[in-house]
């Protein structure tokens, strides 16, 4: 690391700390929350410059929050939550009526809603002071955070590096130790992605388990609130605030979620006797895997043996289309769920001089709003659900999905979880793949698979790369409403591990 880098992974006493450690503190009243949000206001000051994991930072607003932790502790109120009071980063694609939601899109600068996402509100119920919104690709289509209109976040690991994408922000904030919580969205994996590339915990929870009501849509059938940390337990911690039916979501599940911390809980104990681990044949066979990725890969499975977990081989034969699946079924749902930014509405409004018609308007306002990427996802969309093509692309797409929903189906009789490398390689420098979105797109190949399915996925550090030195993740996949499993092998595993460099 360089001495600039060490900076940036040096925290102070109290960023440095747990989000549980935080809580338990703010409970006992040893410090004040509003000490807590405060020493996180102040590194950001000190070092986001830096790293640009935030496009808005809610100073007053996250003070007034730990103010009102604080003074209900003092009356004597019990806390609102088990993380009450300990500061959070957000990502910028969740309505907040108290700071503008951009979606890292020129299209929506400056727009601030009329009301909250439900996973807004119910963070704000439990106590948690939100301290910004953090950055991320266009409307969360990107790997690496470059799509942003507002550039691009840095890798507190590397500052000429991506902590990845979409959500970038997020993750880079949790490296940095500006923020000991966040929220994250993974559609094809902008949760884990970017957890792996920093050495932070992310987990994309089953599809329906956390509200979508608010979050700017990306892909609807894909799409999926999260949270990430430092520890496996303050991962958990944060799932349970969030999770939960909700009405105003049609896809919300209504079935109550697994424990997930007490699974955090019970496997940070140690024992995996019983657990059976699966390994993705097609995946051990694949090539482009970094060789320090692989070998990272390797020492954690052989930790979850000694832990005692049962390692068996599956296969998923129709993973190899799973890419080609994904990129046609998301450009096809975001050319329809992107078409509501209309000019009429929200945010931009360009040639509203009298001189054009209202179509003029629409088509001026989306060439100057919308960015490269997100306009070539919604040409490829249109295209792919347009008459005479549906069958061939979209309908194609869907078949792949139900088969790949099979294969994972019959690998889940055989074992409770499977794992691999989350990412290919480590992190890429910035500008390496902007030019070639297929590159960009390969760098999916691990996470999206389990979104296509509708299950749940978690990445959790695996120390760091003998090439490069630079964070390698563990992605521990289960099937849907067996989120409970990811929390007690990535605790089980954490505990083996012991601390990253
Ligand atoms: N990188 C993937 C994409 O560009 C994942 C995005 C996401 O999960 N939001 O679509």
């Amino acid at each position: 690391m360089t001495d600039s880098t060490t900076a940036l992974r040096s925290p102070g006493e109290l960023t440095g700390l747990t989000a549980a450690d935080l809580a338990a503190k703010i409970a006992s009243r040893e410090v004040s929350s509003e000490e807590v949000t405060r020493a996180h206001l102040d590194r950001i000051a000190e070092v986001d410059g830096d790293i640009a994991a935030y496009l808005h930072v809610s100073t007053d607003a996250a003070l007034a929050a730990a103010r009102a932790v604080d003074a209900g502790l003092a009356a004597g109120d019990q806390p609102a939550s088990p993380l009450a009071g300990v500061p959070l980063a957000l990502k910028d694609v969740f309505a907040t009526v108290d700071a503008p939601t951009t979606c890292g899109s020129k299209i929506l600068e400056g727009w601030t809603p009329p009301f909250d996402a439900t996973v807004t509100a119910r963070l704000r119920a439990a106590g948690i002071p939100i301290l910004g919104k953090t950055n991320m690709d266009e409307f969360a289509m990107g790997s690496s955070t470059e799509n942003s209109a507002y550039g691009p976040t840095r890798n507190p690991w590397d500052t000429a590096r991506t902590p990845g994408g979409s959500g970038g922000g997020s993750a880079a904030a949790l490296a940095s130790f500006t923020a000991p919580l966040a929220i994250g969205t993974d559609t094809g994996g902008s949760i884990r992605q970017p957890a792996s590339l920093t050495a932070t915990v992310g987990v994309r929870p089953t599809y329906g388990a956390v509200s979508r009501y608010g979050l700017v849509a990306c892909a609807s059938s894909l799409d999926q609130c999260g949270p990430c940390a430092r520890t496996v337990e303050d991962t958990a911690l944060l799932h349970s605030v969030i999770a939960g039916h909700d009405p105003r979501d049609s896809t919300s599940l209504d079935a109550p979620g697994p424990d997930v911390v007490a699974a955090a809980r019970a496997g940070a104990a140690g024992d995996l006797t019983g657990v059976r681990v699966g390994l993705v044949k097609e995946f051990v066979e694949g090539q482009g895997v970094a060789s320090g990725v692989q070998a990272s890969f390797e020492a954690a499975v052989a930790q979850l043996k000694e832990l005692g977990a049962e390692v068996v081989e599956v296969s998923l034969p129709t993973i190899s289309y799973s890419l080609a699946a994904y990129y046609l079924i998301l450009p096809s749902e975001v050319s329809s769920n992107l078409a509501r930014f209309d000019a009429m509405r929200y945010g931009l409004r360009v040639g509203d001089d009298g001189t054009h018609s209202a179509e003029e308007v629409m088509a001026l306002t989306r060439e100057a709003g919308f960015g490269a990427e997100v306009k070539r996802r919604i040409m490829i969309g249109t295209y792919a659900l347009s008459s005479g093509y549906y069958d061939a692309y979209y309908g194609s797409a869907q078949k792949v999905r139900t088969l790949l929903a099979r294969d994972f189906a019959a690998a889940y009789e055989k074992v409770d979880v499977i794992v691999s490398p989350t990412t290919p390689t480590t992190a890429f420098a910035l500008g390496e793949k902007v030019d070639d979105p297929l590159a960009m797109y390969l760098f999916d190949l691990f996470t999206l698979p389990t979104n296509l399915a509708g299950h749940c996925g978690m990445s959790v550090p695996s120390g760091l790369s003998a090439d490069d030195g630079l964070p390698v993740g563990l992605q521990i996949l289960a099937p849907a409403q067996a989120d409970d499993r990811l929390y007690r092998v990535g605790a089980a595993y954490e505990a083996a591990r012991g601390p990253i460099a």
